[in-house]
């Protein structure tokens, strides 16, 4: 298996077609993987605000007042309101807002970037990234896109890139019933592949200039393994999560 970067890629604009522009610069085959940062689905997307689009309300006022006393950095009301509004549930407020988007993926302050934003404040992630993924992948010749995103982690220091949506694959090798070496049967290895594509990709996406967010995985074979739907845990079978509901900051 290799990956390589797709070069050349512009600065996206709203209404631009990514299946196009990736369709233009590379020769993919069917069974290519094809990862994209979600900034430039974002962006082709028009999902670029700022914050005056946010007008806050007494909620959002009341998080980023706690946050600034808290941090001691002055934290805009109106970037509260906005990860708010990309927000079904807050997981946790302080020290930093952990929010779970519509589309089930939580991530510090919804995923909104205030970095690689041209022309604006905030830009928030892809609405529907597995449909937008799908809009992709019926462009092009590969079969399989992922949309990715670099996030922080829980337990471990340091960012690293995830599937934030997938299109013509599913999301994880089911190992379960399948022999160790010793004959043992596997009970509960479900395997994040596009997670572990993801994050392989963001190695040549990068996370500054580079200008590379399009990465095309070649010759990724899924084996002889089942298939399984598993990426967001719902919270009833989430215990961090559930554990971290009466949690208070306490410097
Ligand atoms: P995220 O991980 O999806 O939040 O995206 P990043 O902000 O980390 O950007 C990933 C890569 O895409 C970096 O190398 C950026 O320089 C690059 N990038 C971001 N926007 C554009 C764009 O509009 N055009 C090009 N060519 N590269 C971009
Ligand atoms: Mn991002
Ligand atoms: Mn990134």
């Amino acid at each position: 298996m290799k990956l390589f970067p797709v070069f050349d890629v512009p600065e996206i604009r709203e209404g631009d077609d990514l299946a196009d522009i990736i369709s233009e610069r590379v020769d993919l085959r069917p069974d290519d993987v094809v990862c994209v940062a979600s900034t430039v689905v974002s962006k082709a997307e028009g999902r670029l605000f700022d914050l005056a689009d946010f007008p806050a309300g007494p909620r959002a006022r009341e998080l980023a007042g706690r946050l600034s006393e808290l941090t001691g950095d002055e934290k805009d009301p109106r970037f509260a309101q906005a990860v708010l509004e990309e927000s079904v549930d807050l997981v946790m407020e302080e020290p930093f807002l952990l929010t779970e988007t519509r589309f089930g993926h939580i991530g510090v302050n919804a995923g909104i970037d205030r970095s690689n934003v041209p022309d604006h404040d905030l830009l928030l992630l892809p609405k529907r990234p597995s449909e937008s993924a799908e809009r992709i992948r019926a462009g092009i010749d590969a079969e399989r896109v992922i949309v990715t995103d670099t996030c922080g982690r829980p337990f471990r220091h340091g960012q690293r890139g995830v599937a934030i949506g997938w299109a013509g694959m599913a999301p994880a090798r089911d190992w379960r019933g399948e022999p160790d070496r010793d004959g043992r049967e596997l009970g509960v290895t479900v395997e994040s592949v596009v997670d572990e594509l993801a994050a392989a990709a963001n190695l040549l996406q990068g996370e500054g200039a580079d200008g590379t967010p399009i990465v095309v995985v070649r010759d990724f074979e899924w084996g002889d393994h089942g298939e399984s739907d598993a990426h967001f845990r719902d919270v009833e079978g989430d215990f961090v999560r559930q554990a971290l509901r009466n949690w208070r900051y306490d410097p």
